[in-house]
């Protein structure tokens, strides 16, 4: 063969296999890429509370000013909304989003679900948003929102679903595995969820060592702390930072925030170097 062009046809198939090298390894980095947008930190009443004088409340330190709790996961192009409570629509418009490929609820308590009717310019533009949840938060929502699962008659301004009942064990989410993780909120049964390294836990006061087990090797676990002293239903600080030393992950960040933990400039000072309180807009990457 002619040694020029056998060059030729050796640097062609160099070049394809760069090619195809670099081609995978983006391909790998958008799949992996985890990016966390905290849209709302706060508990059931947020901060400032309505028609609350407590200095936290008053405070102009703006990650003292809290949302009901939910954020977004984006897994290379697809974006996840963990619940969708009543800030639900403030938190979109402020963090710009333009698509929902799924939202996950964690429990049917009205901060983590009633924003759901605010969905509709994301139906409006893609049609149905899958929604992912426990059968009986399922149920829940077709009692609150008996209009949005209504199949005769339907008003078409209506939200549109397309329901998936979840089960404590791991399903698939545009090919991206998604680990629940089982907990109790008092007696109430909630879900938490994790992707690849991240996990995602609110609204827990116990959950069994077995499921504890699922959070081995987390570089980021976000978790509930509501406040100093300790609640029925909830973590509080104390909890919150013995469940983050047991699960052990890279770095940590507090959740679902009362303003009862204090002021976040205060209380960060006193966490250990990897655990944070989250505040409203942070956002991460994994
Ligand atoms: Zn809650
Ligand atoms: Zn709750």
């Amino acid at each position: 063969m002619n040694p020029i062009f056998c060059g030729f046809r050796k640097k062609g198939y160099l070049k394809l296999q760069t090619d195809t090298i670099l081609l995978c390894w983006f391909l790998f980095i958008k799949l992996c890429f985890l990016k966390i947008t905290f849209l709302g930190t706060g508990t059931s009443q947020g901060i400032p509370v309505i028609g609350s004088n407590h200095p936290v409340c008053l405070s102009e330190d703006s990650r003292d000013k809290r949302l009901r709790v939910s954020v977004l996961v984006e897994v290379g192009d697809y974006v996840y909304l963990i619940d969708c409570g009543p800030d639900f629509r403030q938190q979109m418009l402020t963090s710009g989003c333009t698509k929902i490929d799924a939202i996950l609820f964690t429990h049917e308590h009205a901060d983590h679900v009633n924003g759901l009717d605010d969905i509709r310019p994301f139906c409006f533009k893609q049609g149905d948003v899958p929604i992912y949840a426990h059968e009986r938060v399922i149920n829940s929502l077709k009692y609150r929102f008996d209009y949005v699962f209504e199949t005769e008659n339907k008003y078409p301004g209506a939200p549109s679903v397309s329901v998936n009942i979840i089960e404590n064990k791991p399903f698939a989410l545009n090919g991206v595995e998604v680990m629940p993780i089982n907990g109790k909120h008092l007696d109430l049964q909630v879900f938490g969820f994790r992707f690849e390294n991240f996990a995602y836990l609110t609204d827990m006061k116990t959950i069994e060592d077995e499921e504890v087990e699922k959070l081995n090797g987390l570089d980021v676990l976000v978790v509930n702390a509501l406040r100093i002293a300790p609640h029925y239903s909830h973590f509080n600080l104390e909890e919150a930072l013995a469940f983050v030393e047991k699960v052990n992950p890279k770095k940590a960040y507090l959740t679902h925030i009362s303003h009862l933990m204090g002021f976040h400039e205060d209380v960060e000072k006193t966490l250990p170097e990897n655990v944070f309180l989250a505040y409203d807009n942070l956002q991460i990457t994994i």
